[in-house]
């Protein structure tokens, strides 16, 4: 792992444990050498900026009922692998245009050393989010799921800390 992959690991727990807080002393010292990581920085700070500018809308009781009639009671036939592979492309597709809005309006002649360094981390973020998202639906799938009706392809894979009795 070079420093600039360390670098992308530090400002992504930063933003994961104390995102109200400015970058540290430590951050603030690599950006000085590492475009890369300080626009990774600055994107992130953007992204967490626009989505709390959202208004917070709370689900009413009955939406609720809906999504989990459409999720984890399903039907038979939309197994947890299809939800996964529609919640990767969604989380993918959310991402990717988040991502082309927060870019920078000017189009220079080629891609700069910076440029390509910010790509990487862009590609990045992108792959970390639908790592995550997968992890997050392959998680509530197993729980939810496989604790009353076991399908006997799932049987066995379940973690033991998801397991509910
Ligand atoms: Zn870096």
């Amino acid at each position: 792992m070079n420093a600039c992959d360390v670098g992308r690991e530090r400002v992504h727990a930063h933003f994961d444990e104390t995102p109200e807080a400015p970058a540290s002393e430590g951050l603030r010292l690599h950006f000085q050498t590492c475009p890369g990581c300080r626009e990774l920085f600055d994107d992130l700070t953007i992204l967490r900026d626009a989505l709390r500018a959202r208004p917070s809308i709370s689900l009413p009781r009955e939406d609720l009922e809906v999504v989990w009639d459409r999720t984890v009671r399903r039907p038979p036939w939309l197994d947890a692998r299809k939800r996964a592979a529609v919640a990767a492309i969604l989380v993918t597709g959310v991402s990717l245009s988040t991502l082309w809005l927060l870019r920078s309006p000017s189009v220079p002649q080629g891609p700069t050393a910076a440029e390509l360094a910010r790509a990487e981390a862009q590609a990045d973020l992108v792959l970390s989010y639908t790592a995550r998202a997968l992890a997050a639906t392959r998680n509530a799938a197993t729980r939810d799921v496989v604790g009353s009706k076991v399908s006997p392809a799932v049987r066995g894979t379940v973690p033991a800390d998801l397991r509910r009795h």
